[in-house]
């Protein structure tokens, strides 16, 4: 096994990384990174990692070139819950402070897209002000 060989990173009882840990793409089926999870309409629902995937990034490599390490952390499907869906009431909720976040201040029209933090206003009222300035 040389120095870089994705083997080193086979240690399905953690007795080496102190957490189960695979090479890449030699995971067991039913442990699943978030995004995975939430593929498939899931999330942790509150369990801890469970394992870990290691490999060497060719990618991100650090100083003096060296390869390293990257990690993808690994939940456990059978525990995962199925995703929260918003209720009617926050959707509700949530389109309000949007659109509130629309409205401009000056001329009071819905603007039609969020206003710019920086200005405050909407881009009309911003460029008028811009004039006047
Ligand atoms: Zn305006």
């Amino acid at each position: 096994m040389t120095r870089r060989s994705p083997a080193r990173f086979y240690d399905p009882t953690g007795a080496r990384f102190g957490l189960p840990t695979y090479p890449w793409g030699m995971a067991p089926g039913h442990l699943m990174t978030l995004r995975q999870l939430a593929a498939c309409g899931k999330r942790p629902g509150g369990q801890q990692v469970v394992a870990q995937v290691l490999w060497h990034s060719t990618r991100h490599t650090g100083s003096a070139g060296r390869v390293r390490v990257r990690a993808a952390y690994l939940y456990d499907v059978r525990l995962a819950l199925p995703k929260r869906v918003p209720t009617a009431a926050q959707r509700a909720a949530l389109g309000k402070a949007l659109r509130a976040r629309r409205i401009c201040p000056d001329c009071g029209r819905d603007a039609g897209y969020v206003l710019r933090r920086r200005w405050g206003v909407c881009n009309d009222c911003a460029d008028r002000q811009e004039i006047a300035a």
